[in-house]
C-alpha cells in the first residue's frame, strides 16, 4: 500500500483563492459560456460551500463541466491548488457518467483487455464509417525492448501503451544515443488521472498502488505524456521527470541530420504549460538543422482533456476548431507532447509526439 499522505483539506485549499479573477480569461468553459459558474472562481466558491456545508447532494452541473485542464492554476497568482481541490471534491460528489464513460474507465484499468480492444479496433478501422472512428487507427506495435537499466523507468500508461508505442521507442533510441538507458517495467498500468477526475477514488488508488510497486527501486520515472504526470507524482514513490526535460539535460550528446527546410507546427498542451515543459520541446527541436518550427499561439484548451471528447463531443469540437485554424497552411505535421491532445487533434493532418519526430532526424 502507498504511505498515507497529508493533504490540505478542501476548505483550506478553497480559502487560498483571493477571487481576483485573473484565471477567468484562461478557462475554456468560461470562454464558451461567459458565466461565473463556469469559471474557476465560480467552481472554487461552489467547492468551498460543499466543504463547509457537508451533506449536500445533487447534480453539480457546472462542477461536472470542468475539464480539469489546469489552465487556471498556470494563471493563478495565489498558487491555488485547483486540481487537488477538484479531485477531493469529485471523490465525494462524483460527476454523472454515461455508460460509455463508465465502460472506458473500466477498460483503462484493465490493460490487457484495453490492448485487445485497441488491436480489434485497428483491424476493423478501415471498414468503419467516420462516425464510428472516435480515435485514429493505432499503428502496429512490437514487444518493448529488453533493458537491464535500474535508474530510469519509462511510464507506459493505458491507451499510450498502444498509441505511444513508437514515441516510447523513439525516446529510448534518443536516450541511448546520449549513452543512457531506461527500462519499461511491465507491471505498471494507467496513471489513474481519468479515474481521479471522474471521482472514482477507489479505482485511482488501486492503480496508484500498482504503479508504486512497479517503480519501486528505480531512481526516477520518465513520462512522455504531460497529462499523466500529476497522478504519477502522487503515486510513483520516486521522482517523476518529463522525458523531454530529461533528454534536454543530455542534449549536447545528440547529433541530428538536416531537416532540409521542413516546416512543423508545435502545439503546447495545457498540462505541459502547467508543468513548465513547453519551452523545453522547442529548445530540443531547434537542435535539428534546417527545421522551421511554428509554435501555435495559445488559443485555449484543445478540448482533448481526459474523457471530455466522450462526455461533451460538441464542446470538445468547439474547442478544437480554433487550435486547428491556427495551424499554418503549409505545415504537414503537428507535434504535441500529450497523448490526449494528439488523439483529439488527429485527423486533419498527422500529429506526432516530438520525440518520434526527433528520432527520425537522429544522425
Ligand atoms: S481546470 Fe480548466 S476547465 Fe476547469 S476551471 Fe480550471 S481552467 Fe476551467
Ligand atoms: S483561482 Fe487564483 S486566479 Fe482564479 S480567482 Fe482565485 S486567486 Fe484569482
Amino acid at each position: 500500500m502507498l504511505p498515507p499522505q497529508k493533504t490540505p483539506s478542501r476548505a483550506d485549499l478553497a480559502r487560498q483563492c483571493v477571487k481576483c479573477g485573473l484565471c477567468l480569461p484562461h478557462c475554456p468553459t468560461y470562454a464558451l459560456a461567459g458565466m461565473e459558474a463556469e469559471s474557476p472562481r465560480g467552481r472554487i466558491a461552489l467547492m468551498a460551500d460543499l466543504a463547509e456545508n457537508p451533506g449536500q447532494t445533487g447534480v453539480f452541473r457546472h462542477l461536472d463541466a470542468c475539464l480539469g485542464c489546469r489552465r487556471c492554476e498556470t494563471a493563478c497568482p495565489a498558487d491555488v491548488a485547483y486540481e487537488p481541490l477538484l479531485v477531493q471534491t469529485r471523490a465525494l460528489h462524483p460527476p454523472t457518467l454515461t455508460w460509455r464513460e463508465k465502460a472506458v474507465l473500466w477498460l483503462l484499468a484493465h490493460k490487457s483487455l484495453l490492448n485487445g480492444a485497441l488491436g480489434f479496433y485497428r483491424a476493423v478501422h478501415p471498414l468503419l464509417s467516420p462516425s464510428w472512428r472516435p480515435l485514429p487507427r493505432p499503428a502496429p506495435t512490437a514487444a518493448e525492448p529488453a533493458s537491464t537499466a535500474r535508474e530510469n523507468a519509462v511510464f507506459i500508461g493505458c491507451v499510450a501503451d498502444i498509441y505511444e508505442h513508437n514515441a516510447r521507442h523513439a525516446f529510448l533510441q534518443l536516450l541511448r544515443a546520449t549513452g543512457d538507458d531506461a527500462a519499461f517495467p511491465a507491471a505498471q498500468g494507467c496513471c489513474g488521472q481519468a479515474a481521479r477526475h471522474a471521482g472514482q477514488s477507489g479505482r485511482a488508488a488501486a492503480l496508484a498502488a500498482a504503479n508504486h510497486a512497479a517503480f519501486s527501486g528505480f531512481a526516477r520515472v520518465l513520462v512522455l505524456a504531460s497529462g499523466c504526470r500529476s497522478a504519477l507524482e502522487d503515486s510513483a514513490g520516486v521522482p517523476v521527470v518529463d522525458a523531454l526535460a530529461y533528454l534536454a539535460g543530455r542534449a549536447e550528446k545528440l547529433q541530428f541530420r538536416s531537416a532540409e527546410g521542413r516546416h512543423v507546427t508545435l502545439h503546447t498542451p495545457c498540462t505541459a504549460s502547467f508543468h513548465g515543459s513547453g519551452k523545453v520541446v522547442h529548445a530540443l527541436l531547434s537542435r535539428i538543422p534546417d527545421l522551421h518550427i511554428t509554435v501555435l499561439p495559445d488559443t485555449g484548451c484543445c478540448g482533448g482533456a481526459g474523457l471530455h471528447p466522450l462526455s461533451n463531443p460538441a464542446r470538445a469540437q468547439a474547442l478544437k476548431t480554433p487550435v486547428l485554424a491556427a495551424v499554418p497552411g503549409d505545415a504537414d505535421l503537428l507535434l504535441s507532447s500529450n497523448i490526449g491532445c494528439r488523439l483529439h487533434l488527429a485527423g486533419t493532418l498527422p500529429v506526432q509526439h516530438p520525440l518520434e519526430f526527433m528520432a527520425h532526424y537522429l544522425a
